[in-house]
């Protein structure tokens, strides 16, 4: 994907000479580079790329609820004659974006922190904003490889080496390769995300929303931040930075306060009652959505990681953290200076290598002179282990340490050891052989233990949040996580007793 923008770019940039469209909301021809034509052929080639890459969630009567939401705003908007269309995406991101010729998307990550549907009108109204104003047509360039931020500040600089080192073998393990598809998406400036908000709000108060639920997304994602402080500080790890797609946003605060403006000038001649917030309707279509890792991303139990499509577990050592993202499981462990990364190992590869662990060792990771060891992982995976040099794919020398394993269903898997520096590996050679030897096809007892957690909606007990914090599965700050989860987070008012709330089960 990241190969081809330049070439996208190029042409993108050749059509701007000769191009000049109306605008849809100021009515200003503009020189363009794309006319409405374009546009819609070329947002119709990335939905197809986005649906593969992020998968839909296989939810008919959810799909169809927001479509319903989406094609009512969208129908009062400066575009009302495009063909719109409203996906609801299977990934625990917090995420929702727009794509050239009327292409929405907002994820499952994103919907259950939301707490009625004129919240979900203002997501969509935005990004219908960023589409009526042309913003992604307006902008040739194209954002590559945002999101991920785990914060990997000792190993980074490993993996974008091994990543890049390594033709193909940086393949997505779940199929979700989301770094991908977000160069497909326009990165937009700060002046384009404060008129998408004005435009959402226009649209909002046309189909009988109060444009003040604005407000209430941009504090979700307010709250999603302090929360990921708060998580950081109580389990002793550095603050992570705001992720990509807070970083591409004006500050929330900004927005907060232009919303609040736009809000009340727009209301302003509404009778008492014009609005609805559709809060029930929205909670029971939300009741029962996955949340956090689903069945097909992987997920992360405690120390256990399952990954049910590809028919793996793994265990990680005492004091590591799993970070479970689109192309790799990484095990880092408590000192943060080494780690065990996991990948498939592209079917292509596989192929042309009949499987043989010595020629993926060779073809797939340069690996030169070094010592290999036949061992079996999880009492019954054939595996070769390989410690020596390797030649990266610019000649370059370099060590590697990795372990090449045949799973369940012909699949071959990658397990490779990464370090700061030659004594941080010395250091932490036994934990990784541990977890090394930890990788197996999943036991019926691993397949019950990796059930998706999902929403449920239950009246606000006596107890309160403290109370539902004891019966969660949730595991880090749960009490916290709650109140993030019903919008409540911080010092803001507590839900009345017996008013629905969202717990996990
Ligand atoms: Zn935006």
């Amino acid at each position: 994907m990241k190969t081809r923008s330049p070439i996208l770019l190029l042409a993108t940039l050749l059509l701007a000479a000769c191009a000049s469209v109306t605008n849809p909301v100021t009515g200003q021809r503009e020189l363009t580079v794309m006319d409405e034509k374009t546009e819609i052929a070329a947002g119709a080639k990335a939905h197809q790329e986005v649906l593969q890459e992020y998968g839909v969630l296989n939810d008919a009567a959810l799909q169809a609820y927001v479509d319903g939401v989406g094609q009512k705003l969208a129908a009062a908007s400066h575009r009302a004659q495009l063909k719109w269309s409203f996906t609801v995406l299977d990934s625990p991101e917090i995420n929702a974006f727009a794509l050239p010729g009327g292409y929405i998307y907002i994820t499952r990550g994103l919907m259950v922190y939301l707490d009625s549907e004129a919240e979900l009108a203002g997501v969509l109204g935005h990004e219908i904003g960023h589409v009526t104003a042309r913003h992604g047509a307006q902008q040739a360039t194209r954002q590559a490889g945002a999101g991920v931020g785990v914060g990997l500040a000792t190993l980074g600089g490993i993996l974008v080496e091994m990543a890049t080192g390594v033709p193909g073998i940086a393949q997505a393990a779940g199929g979700a390769a989301q770094a991908g598809a977000a160069g497909l998406i326009a990165s937009y400036s700060r002046d384009q995300e404060l008129q998408a908000d004005q435009l959402g709000a226009e649209y909002l108060v046309r189909t009988h929303y109060d444009p003040a639920h604005m407000v209430e997304v941009i504090q979700v994602l307010k709250n999603q931040e302090r929360y990921a402080a708060d998580a950081a500080k109580a389990a002793g790890r550095a603050a992570p930075s705001a992720p990509g797609w807070l970083a591409s946003h004006p500050s929330n605060d900004q927005r907060l306060q232009q919303i609040r403006g736009t809000a009340r000038r727009l209301v302003g001649g509404q009778g008492a009652g014009w609005a609805d917030d559709g809060r029930e309707r929205y909670l029971t279509a939300v009741d029962g959505l996955s949340f956090g890792d689903g069945r097909e991303q992987g997920l992360v139990r405690g120390r256990q990681f399952f990954h049910e499509p590809l028919g793996i577990a793994m265990t990680a050592p005492p004091g590591f953290r799993i970070v479970n993202d689109s192309e790799q499981l990484l095990l880092i462990n408590g000192a943060r200076d080494a780690g065990l990364v996991m990948r498939l190992v592209p079917a292509e590869l596989v192929r042309k290598t009949g499987g043989s662990h010595e020629a993926i060792l060779r073809q797939g990771l340069g690996a030169t002179e070094g010592r290999t060891e036949s061992l079996k992982l999880g009492g019954s995976l054939p595996a070769t282990h390989f410690a020596g040099r390797r030649r990266d794919a610019k000649g370059n020398l370099g060590s590697l340490d990795a372990t090449i394993v045949s799973g369940p269903d012909g699949q071959v898997f990658l397990l490779a050891r990464l370090a700061r520096d030659a004594a941080a590996l010395d250091r932490a050679r036994p934990a990784l052989r541990d977890a090394e030897l930890s990788f197996r096809p999943m036991s019926a007892a691993d397949r019950a233990a990796a059930r998706p957690w999902q929403l449920k909606l239950v009246p606000y007990p006596a107890g309160g949040f403290a109370q539902l914090a004891r019966s969660s599965p949730l595991t880090e700050l749960p009490e916290q996580q709650l109140r993030l989860l019903n919008g409540v987070y911080g010092a803001q008012a507590e839900p009345k007793p017996g008013q629905r709330v969202k717990v996990v089960e």
